[in-house]
């Protein structure tokens, strides 16, 4: 007779046979020192994640159960989200467990409190980009960087400025290749403002003050 690991519920036996067991379902649980909490931690997901409803996770197990990459991640969703709630700031950040998520939204669809848990990895993966992946931090400010000048994407300036912060050699090697695609109009040489660009970049005031915070 099979039987359910831990997160997966009655009903959604699909991975069953295939993953092996889940990091989390062991009883090794560390002791946490309750100084190291942070109480705003979860209000914080919440405003990046747009959620409200963070608090209400019922622990159900239902988008562990869902996920495809839950056997991969060193928490799975339900564990990850105790810990955000517990304000266990520090480890939910280190965690793998967002960057393995694909935005399937299949969690997200079945979560029974109507939590969307994949803008919950989303806004995750955005504040633990500046301390645990130097690359992917880099992408993220001169995205940023780029939607606060301009209030929306500008191809060619992304890519210079990348560049300009990791390898600007690769300008010459993608030369040929930009003047391609600026000849079959894929690419425009110079950017376009949007009209409220001032709202953009409050909103980017706000999220920089946040962070701070961190
Ligand atoms: S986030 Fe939703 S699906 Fe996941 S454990 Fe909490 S209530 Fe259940
Ligand atoms: S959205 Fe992410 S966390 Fe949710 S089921 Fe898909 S891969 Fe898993």
């Amino acid at each position: 007779m099979s039987v359910a690991r831990e997160d997966q519920p009655e009903g959604d036996l699909r991975l069953q046979a295939a993953a092996p067991a889940y990091p989390d379902a062991s009883n090794d649980i560390p002791v946490i020192d309750e100084e190291s909490l942070d109480p705003e931690f979860m209000r914080l997901v919440e405003v990046f994640s747009g959620n409200q409803y963070v608090n209400s996770c019922i622990q159900c197990g239902t988008c562990s159960g869902s996920c495809a990459f839950s056997y991969k991640m060193q928490q799975t969703p339900r564990k990850l989200m105790a810990m955000i709630r517990a304000g266990m700031r520090d480890e939910v950040l280190a965690s793998d467990t967002f960057w393995y998520c694909t935005s399937c939204y299949y969690c997200t669809a079945r979560c029974p409190r109507g939590i969307n848990l994949t803008e919950v990895m989303y806004a995750l993966r955005h504040l633990a980009g500046k301390r645990q992946h130097a690359q992917a931090a880099v992408f993220y400010d001169c995205f940023n960087s780029v939607l606060r000048s301009y209030g929306r994407l500008y191809e060619s300036g992304l890519l210079v400025r990348l560049a300009l912060k990791t390898d600007p050699m690769s300008l010459v090697a993608y030369g040929p290749l930009g003047v391609k695609m600026f000849l079959k109009g894929k690419l425009n040489l110079l950017p376009e403002r949007v009209r409220a660009l001032d709202e953009i970049r409050k909103l980017y005031d706000i999220a920089a003050e946040m962070e701070e915070g961190l």
